[in-house]
């Protein structure tokens, strides 16, 4: 199978920036916010752009593109007011994905902020089940680093909101995320032990997408901070494994790696392909 992985591009400019931006960082899939995440905006995405993106996608990217909705959206939430700006946030970037072909809209299943753990996953369910998601696109619920009150830092969270929603949902598993909430990467055998346990607990059919990413913490800490490929607490031996799983080869990679040390998208990318036997 053939090797996807990019990188997390901007699109300032235009959204059809996109497809340059990551073309210049040597990814042929990948992820883009349809604007800030730190803000409750909508997506402004005119025509001509979209054409653009898709045409320029068809061209030099194999694809798939995911959008990373909003930080602030919280499925999880009981609050009725975040609630519904969840929910309208929500059908915004699912309808963006429409106009520009992408597949996927990445979303964090967020806190459940005194609801419970099945409240909260109710909630999450609820939320999804509000959408008119469009053919063709998917949203995946994102594995989390599992910190206070957020869901998704244990697989049995994902695979309980799969349970809870009537719309077809699937997951991105971020490694520096998974990692930080207790599922061991840094070695080939952890690896084949967590991914033995994601199939067992969610079904590896739903893994549609993983953001790869080293962790600058340890195992089990609950702290999410990404770290350069091979350089981290997951470091060479475990990331080496995770890229030539077998059931792994053909799921696209997104990158979220820093862009500090000199180290860019760029040198991170190449690293994943020197690390890749294919
Ligand atoms: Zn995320
Ligand atoms: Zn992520």
């Amino acid at each position: 199978m053939s090797l996807k992985v990019g990188a997390h591009v901007s699109i300032a400019g235009g959204v059809d920036n996109a497809v340059a931006n990551q073309v210049e960082v040597g990814g042929n899939c990948g992820q883009i916010f349809t604007h800030s995440p730190q803000v409750w905006q909508d997506p402004n995405i005119d025509d001509g752009e979209a054409a653009r993106f898709r045409e320029g996608t068809e061209r030099d990217l194999e694809g798939p593109w995911v959008i990373h909705t909003s930080y602030l959206v919280n499925l999880c939430t009981p609050k009725e007011g975040l609630r519904e700006k969840s929910v309208d946030s929500m059908q915004k970037e699912v309808d963006a994905a429409d106009k520009l072909g992408i597949p996927y809209v990445n979303v964090h299943l967020g806190a459940h902020t005194g609801a419970g753990v099945e409240g909260g996953l109710d909630n999450a369910a609820s939320v999804i089940d509000d959408l008119d998601v469009p053919d063709g696109v998917t949203i995946l619920i994102e594995s989390d680093a599992g910190a206070g009150t957020k869901l998704g830092g244990e697989f049995e969270h994902l695979a309980g909101v799969i349970d809870r929603t009537d719309t077809d949902i699937d997951v991105c598993v971020d490694t520096a995320h998974a990692f930080a909430a207790g599922y061991d990467l840094s070695t080939p055998e952890a690896v084949d032990e967590t991914i033995a346990e994601f199939d067992d607990v969610v079904g590896l059919e739903h893994l549609k997408y993983v953001h790869l990413n080293d962790s600058k913490h340890e195992c089990g800490t609950n702290k999410d901070e990404h770290a350069h490929i091979g350089e981290g607490h997951i470091g060479e031996a475990g990331m080496e494994r995770f890229l030539n799983h077998p059931d792994l080869t053909d799921v696209p990679l997104a990158l979220e790696t820093p862009t500090e040390d000199g180290k860019s998208f760029a040198w991170n990318i190449d690293r994943v392909r020197e690390l890749r036997r294919d």
